[in-house]
């Protein structure tokens, strides 16, 4: 098989040759259709996370080591199953849920191994899909797309939770009152589509960048505000007639921290602010304040 490594941080990814894995146990082998790349590989691949203040977490710090085969949004063929794994076959396409946990502790039995404190997610601790093969411990982290492409899919796996984790915790309000979302990137215009499908009643997505609103606009938002105008807080106020009932913020730390000041000056009437980030991110996937 071949695979695309981080070798070094910050240098191009590596091309390897290795045996495919052989199946055994409940583990099954799937040969990658498509994997997507999200902003926490960027991070990855840089060494570090940034968590502001000049502050940096280290991936040393986070468990991960290099080389590493990156890529935790996959979808894949099952081309080999080991002699436990039931449930699945030869030929089955299936998106790969990533966020596994150690299978053992108290939040993993509970069905909850995205919170585990000894991870091994896919494309993070162990290896993901920039590469021609992967293996998977059990079927259980395999998902049904019929239906859907699977270039299309692979993004379910991080982008998909992330949004749709986020606007389930507002999900009170979300068919009475327009929800508004700071950062209108690759997981604000997911959650855009998420949440019309929730029966959100209307969204107002906030950016600094032009072509940002625009394909928001584009994707059916019910207003767009430049984050960066002087009157955003006020536009903001004016849309969702004077205070959002519930704030999602999609952004990156950097870009976030000047919209904060924003959303901090809306006047939110016994809201709920939800910060969204990649599900491993800092193991802080979802913060609520109400
Ligand atoms: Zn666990
Ligand atoms: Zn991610």
């Amino acid at each position: 098989m071949l695979s695309f490594d981080v070798c070094e941080c910050g240098a191009p990814l590596q091309r390897m040759e290795r045996e495919t894995p052989q199946p055994k146990g409940t583990e099954v082998v799937l040969r990658v259709l498509a994997a997507g790349v999200c902003h926490s590989d960027l991070h990855i691949w840089d060494g570090y996370y940034d968590i502001g203040g000049g502050q940096k977490l280290k991936l040393q710090d986070r468990g991960v080591k290099l080389p590493l085969t990156m890529g935790h949004e996959n979808v894949g063929e099952v081309v080999a199953v080991g002699p436990d794994a039931k449930g699945v076959k030869v030929g089955d396409v299936r998106l790969i849920h990533p966020w596994m946990g150690c299978g053992e502790c108290i939040v993993c039995k509970r069905g909850e191994e995205n919170l585990c404190t000894k991870p091994c997610s896919v494309g993070i601790h162990r290896s993901g899909g920039f590469a021609t093969h992967l293996l998977v411990p059990h079927p259980r982290y395999l998902f049904d797309i019929t239906g859907i492409a699977p270039e299309k899919a692979a993004p379910l796996a991080c982008s998909g939770v992330t949004a749709y984790s986020a606007l389930k915790k507002v999900s009170d309000t979300l068919g009475q009152a327009p929800v508004v979302m700071i950062g209108a990137g690759g997981v604000g215009l997911m959650a855009l589509a998420l949440h019309r499908k929730m029966g959100g009643k209307a969204a107002i997505m906030v950016d600094i960048d032009p072509a940002k609103r625009e394909a928001a606009k584009a994707a059916g938002a019910s207003q767009v505000i430049d984050g960066a105008a002087k009157d955003a807080a006020d536009q903001i106020r004016a849309a969702t007639g004077g205070g959002a009932w519930a704030v999602i913020e999609i952004a990156s730390r950097e870009w976030s921290s000047s919209q904060l000041r924003i959303s901090t000056s809306v006047p939110s009437v016994s809201g709920q602010w939800v910060k969204s980030a990649c599900q491993h991110s800092l193991g802080c996937s979802a913060a609520k304040r109400m």
